[in-house]
């Protein structure tokens, strides 16, 4: 058996979601890929083999089988399909405000059915006017009585339309910068709230991305995830945790390109021989397979430092990346491998340029690449290396 850093449960279950991704999803790709219908069979296929439980702990119906595990669940199912892995990633995103901030009766109520998967959920944090500069937001909540009353206005939300639940960022108090913003878990049937708008795309295109309108909302005070002003570091706490579902995201769409482009370079003839014959063509496998790899030692050390408790700073770091390393791989290793496959990889026919579509997302959200690389390098300038200046000078 080959040399496998996962351990023997972990195996196994990877096993498990690979068959299923492979038997039962793959055969569905291309048609949710054209069709740009939300894929509520995989939901119920999800549902019915308790994947959504691997994002989950014991106590709320989940597998408790941490964080590694759930990446590398992401990273096979989107190996066949970026939008059947992408609902994986969101289930995390979407709820993570509760399973961070959330007090124990929010979490009683919420957690149970999104770990089942009977109820979707999302994440709006973006607006019209505030992407990577998310504190310039100008949805706010102002508190009345016992409800908080929300107006404004979110873009660009995954799961909109499909998720009953909602972790919303809103401005409690506006003239107080990042200590202004709250967050809450909105229910979709709240009245107020409306679907107003879903974006055709590039990419991804089962998944649906849309525009929230909140119109004098009214969301209970008992939806507020930890204290009003807490909403910015209860976003980026998230957004630290989350970025590893779309770099396994991406690594997924690396690797399944990868190894479509293999096995295709090893049938396809030219100047009579197979074309991973030719010596360019074997460079551009080698490259490909070395920069997943790559990647995926970076996303799995991430998985392995949240399991082991690790938190702060170095986190962020490490978070951020994986985010970094698998986005950038996934697009240049689609790109490589829609290279390999000629005209036959420009064509739909062909898987790889639908991965080459999808790859180009994980470049984008959760915090474009330029966001990632601010997120590093501010992490490099707080740390110490003082001791290579020691005796110079
Ligand atoms: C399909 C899709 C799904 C999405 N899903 C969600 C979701 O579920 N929830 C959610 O809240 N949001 C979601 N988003 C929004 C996404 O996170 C934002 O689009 C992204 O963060 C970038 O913001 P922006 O589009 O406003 O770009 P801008 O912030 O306007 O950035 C434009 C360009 O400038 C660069 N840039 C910006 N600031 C700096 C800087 N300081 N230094 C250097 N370069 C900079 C950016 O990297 C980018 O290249 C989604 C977007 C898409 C397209």
């Amino acid at each position: 058996m080959p040399w496998d850093e996962l351990t023997d449960e972990q195996r196994e279950i990877r096993e498990l979601v690979r068959e299923l991704a492979r038997e039962r999803v793959a055969p569905r790709a291309a048609e949710i890929d054209a069709s740009h219908e939300f894929p509520w069979d995989v939901v119920e296929l999800f549902r019915e083999h308790e994947i959504f439980g691997l994002l989950f702990d014991e106590e709320w119906g989940g597998t408790g089988t941490g964080t590694l595990l759930a990446l590398v669940a992401i990273e096979e199912v989107s190996k066949v399909c970026a939008t059947s892995g992408l609902l994986l990633a969101v289930q995390e995103l979407g709820s993570l405000g509760l399973k961070l901030a959330g007090t124990q009766e929010q979490r009683e109520r919420y957690l149970p059915r999104v770990a089942s998967g009977e109820s979707l959920c999302a994440y709006a944090l973006t607006e019209a006017g505030s992407g990577s500069d998310s504190a310039a937001m100008r949805t706010t909540a102002r508190r009345d009585g016992d409800d908080y009353v929300l107006n404004g206005s979110k873009r660009f939300i995954t799961n909109a339309g499909v998720a009953q639940l909602y972790t919303v960022f809103a401005k409690t108090d506006p003239d107080a910068g990042h200590d202004g913003i709250s967050a809450f878990v909105v229910e979709a049937d709240t009245p107020g709230f409306e679907v107003t708008r879903l974006e055709p795309k590039m990419g991804i295109s089962g998944s649906t991305t849309g525009e929230l309108a909140f119109d004098g909302m009214r969301v209970p005070a008992a939806n507020l995830l930890g204290e009003e002003g807490d909403g910015f570091r209860i976003a980026m706490r998230i957004l630290d945790r989350s970025r590893p579902g779309v770099a396994a995201q991406a690594l997924g769409i690396a690797q399944g390109a990868t190894d479509y482009a293999l096995e295709y370079a090893k049938t396809r003839e030219t100047m009579g021989r197979p074309i991973a014959q030719h010596q360019l063509i074997q460079a551009k496998l080698a490259d490909m397979e070395t920069e997943c790899e790559a990647a995926r030692g970076l996303l799995y050390r991430f998985g392995r430092m949240a399991d082991d408790g690790v938190d702060g700073p170095e986190l962020t770091k490490a978070s951020a990346m994986a985010k970094l390393k698998c986005g950038d791989v996934a697009m240049a290793v689609s790109t490589e491998a829609v290279q390999i496959l000629g005209g036959y990889g420009y064509i739909r026919e062909y898987p790889v340029e639908r991965f080459m579509r999808d790859a180009k997302i994980t470049q984008i959200y959760e915090g474009t690449q330029e966001i990632q690389r601010l997120v590093i390098a501010r992490e490099m300038l707080r740390e110490s290396r003082a001791f290579l200046l020691a005796g110079v000078g």
